[in-house]
């Protein structure tokens, strides 16, 4: 199965394609957490990346386009995969189509803005391995301490609210449009995001089928 999840920052798509992975054996694929993978190892790409990335602005498609493409070449893409933040644009959409990429499915994980503001303060990620938690909503055993590797919980400074805010917009008017262009090919199938992980899951699953 090849699946894009779609939504506001703090909707859920990353903590929905972990789950989601694991049921269907495919890699879960995000461009954020390769962004954010090459800027802690120094790469020239991370580098460039870092000055959109803090300000909540979208990396160039360029960049974010040669990324996909050099990932999804990869072996255990063959039987799908998960995208997890791309394509974010029309461009990066119109790249995708351009390269032959079959997709099967579009999930957009709908949350009100209020909700998102309030979700993003709660949010933090594992600075040595970068798993995600929530304050609320999905807690480390250990307060502060990531349950995987031991390492210490940030908050990433793009979750700073008044970046959100930036990152909210920058949704709206380049990623939100997405949608019309994969409803066209029958491909979208809306989900309202849940408070609870599992409740969203299942409706996800269910989207997935219909
Ligand atoms: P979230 O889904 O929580 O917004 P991500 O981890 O997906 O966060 O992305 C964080 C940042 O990485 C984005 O704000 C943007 O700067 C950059 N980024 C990730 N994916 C893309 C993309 N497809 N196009 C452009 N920029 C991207
Ligand atoms: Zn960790």
């Amino acid at each position: 199965m090849k699946l894009i999840l779609l939504g506001a920052p703090g909707a859920g798509k990353g903590t929905q394609a972990e789950v989601i992975c694991n049921k269907f054996s495919i890699p879960a694929i995000s461009t954020g957490n390769i962004i954010r993978e090459a800027l802690k190892n120094g790469t020239e790409m991370g580098l460039k990346a870092k000055s959109y990335m803090d300000e909540g602005k979208l990396v160039p498609d360029d960049v974010v386009i040669g990324i996909i493409q050099e990932r999804l070449a990869k072996d255990d893409c063959k039987n799908g995969f998960i995208l997890d933040g791309f394509p974010r644009t029309i461009p990066q959409a119109e790249a995708l189509d351009a390269m032959g990429v079959e997709i099967d499915r579009v999930v957009s994980i709908e949350v009100p803005d209020e909700k998102i503001v309030e979700r993003m303060s709660g949010r933090r990620v594992c600075e040595k391995c970068g798993a995600s938690y929530h304050m609320l909503y999905k807690k480390p055993a250990k307060e502060d301490v990531c349950d995987a590797c031991g390492g210490a919980l940030i908050r990433r400074k793009d979750d700073a609210p008044e970046t959100v805010q930036d990152r909210l917009k920058v949704y709206h008017e380049q990623t939100e449009p997405l949608k019309d262009y994969y409803a066209k090919s029958g491909k979208l199938r809306t989900v309202e995001g849940q408070e609870e992980v599992a409740d969203t899951t299942r409706l996800m699953l269910a989207a997935l089928e219909a």
